[in-house]
């Protein structure tokens, strides 16, 4: 390992999740670093890899029992080099510092892959919305938000949503910001339409993240009719990557939560999509009812203590994991080079272990890795805050339009640093060499702060 790399996992002990991502980003920048001494001498990669600001508060909420509950939350501002920080808050049992880490610095190179003027930052909170009545979650954001508000602002940091932070707990937040604040602005994005949220921003990732991989298709030219898909996930991302998987002909099979999985062998199609929808965003349900309602379904448990998901198992064309972190592991890997899977798109982020990406590569699978190809959420995000500044609103079609331009540009530009650096073809590597130029020659340009 080499000496920068250790030092930064010794600086941050036992944050297994952000050394992951960190050895990600360096093995393929590495080469990058060496050619440039310029980049080497002013530390950027060390300094990219400690965050400007780390803010971690407590949140204490009162439940429907009247019993005091408190929470830890969390606000990592990572880098401002090329614009206010910008990332989601994760509302889960298993967000912790590593977790949070690893996201914000992933959302440095996305960021910035957008072509948008946004920094890199990731928030959230242990807090687990699942089984909450709407008031208890709306005291937590409440809560939550008395003292997020003081370290955010529509210049300065603009938090979104990601796992269990939806539409529900922005709008919620909004309301406490607004009140605490006394003034309207966007300092969060995903907002409700008709109070300053975009169009296509609930659709964006999911639907950024097959326009990405329509363009990896086009590559060879090829396209998504008759293509089957594993989808796993049953939340925003995933929803909206099987709608837009269904609108361009392709058939997906699979949809999960942290429960288990359903395989459908008659494909997933847009009127069992909006009962998934109905399911999972109204009623707070499980996958599992999808079986029940369907029978051309079969449910599967999930084994926690197997090494493998079979929902990875199932022969397919293309893979979409759109649940959490290292969902595909060295097995999962496996089978699904052995089921025929050619193309395998991250909408979640770092869905694939570093192990698994290398056998998916050497089995000849077509991978794009969640920092360019879940772009589209966050770039959809920046859009709407281009509509708040000027106070307009623009058309689905002109948001769709967008959206597709940038989910294009950033396929284009992984493909074209990976070239330059003789790697064509690996949008891993394109993409973080992409990512990481932009931001260290902006940070070379504003000195050693
Ligand atoms: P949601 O909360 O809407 O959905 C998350 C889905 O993943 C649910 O089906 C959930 O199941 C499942 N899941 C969560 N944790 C686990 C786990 N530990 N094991 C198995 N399944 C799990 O989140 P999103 O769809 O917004 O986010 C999904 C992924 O996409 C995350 O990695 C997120 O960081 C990433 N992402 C999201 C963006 C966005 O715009 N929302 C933008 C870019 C990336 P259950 O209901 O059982 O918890």
């Amino acid at each position: 390992m080499s000496k920068l790399l250790k030092s930064v996992i010794d600086r941050n002990p036992g944050e297994s999740e952000f050394h992951q991502a960190v050895e990600e980003v360096y093995e393929t920048v590495e080469a990058v670093i060496k050619k440039n001494p310029k980049y080497q001498k002013a530390k950027l990669f060390e300094r990219m890899t400690e965050p400007e600001r780390l803010i971690s508060f407590r949140v204490t909420w009162v439940d429907d029992k009247g019993e005091v509950q408190v929470n830890k939350g969390y606000r990592v501002q990572m880098n401002s080099a090329i614009g206010p920080y910008k990332g989601g808050l994760r509302f889960h049992p298993s967000v912790n510092p590593s977790i949070l880490k690893f996201l914000a610095f992933e959302q440095i190179f996305k960021n910035a892959l957008t072509g948008l003027p946004m920094g890199g930052g990731k928030g959230g909170s242990d807090f687990n919305p699942k089984g909450k009545s709407d008031g208890e979650v709306m005291r937590f954001c409440q809560a939550f938000m008395s003292e997020l508000s003081k370290h955010i602002g529509h210049r300065l940091d603009v938090p979104a949503g990601d796992i269990g932070v939806g539409g529900r707990e922005i709008g919620y937040m909004f309301g406490a910001y607004k009140k605490i604040q006394n003034e309207f602005t966007g300092v969060l994005t995903g907002k409700g339409q008709g109070w300053g949220g975009s169009l296509i921003r609930p659709e964006a990732t999911g639907y950024g993240l097959i326009y990405f991989a329509q363009n990896m298709l086009a590559e060879s030219n090829d396209s998504f009719k008759g293509k089957t898909c594993l989808v796993s996930g049953s939340g925003n991302v995933a929803q909206f990557a099987m709608k837009k998987l269904c609108i361009l002909g392709a058939k997906p099979v699979t949809a999960s939560d942290s429960s288990g999985y359903i395989y459908d062998a008659d494909g997933i199609s847009q009127e069992k999509l909006e009962y998934i929808m109905e399911l999972k965003n109204e009623k707070r349900g499980r996958i599992k009812e999808y079986a029940d309602k369907y029978s051309s379904a079969e449910y599967f448990e999930t084994d926690k203590s197997s090494d493998h998901n079979p929902l990875w198992a199932h022969e397919a064309d293309c893979a979409f994991p759109c649940a959490t972190q290292n969902e595909i592991r060295s097995k999962d890997a496996e089978n699904l080079v052995k089921g025929g899977v050619k193309l395998l798109a991250e909408g979640a982020n770092m869905p694939t272990t570093s192990d698994a990406i290398e056998i998916l590569l050497d089995g000849g699978v077509s991978y794009a890795p969640g920092k360019a190809s879940n772009a589209g959420g966050v770039g959809t995000s920046g859009l709407e805050m281009v509509q708040n500044y000027s106070g307009i609103y623009w058309t689905r079609e002109e948001v769709d339009t967008k959206l597709r331009a940038i989910m294009k540009d950033i396929h284009d530009s992984c493909l074209h640093a990976a070239k330059e650096y003789g790697m064509e073809g690996n949008y891993q590597a394109g993409a973080n060499i992409a990512g990481f130029v932009k931001v260290a020659d902006a940070m070379l340009a504003q000195g050693i702060i």
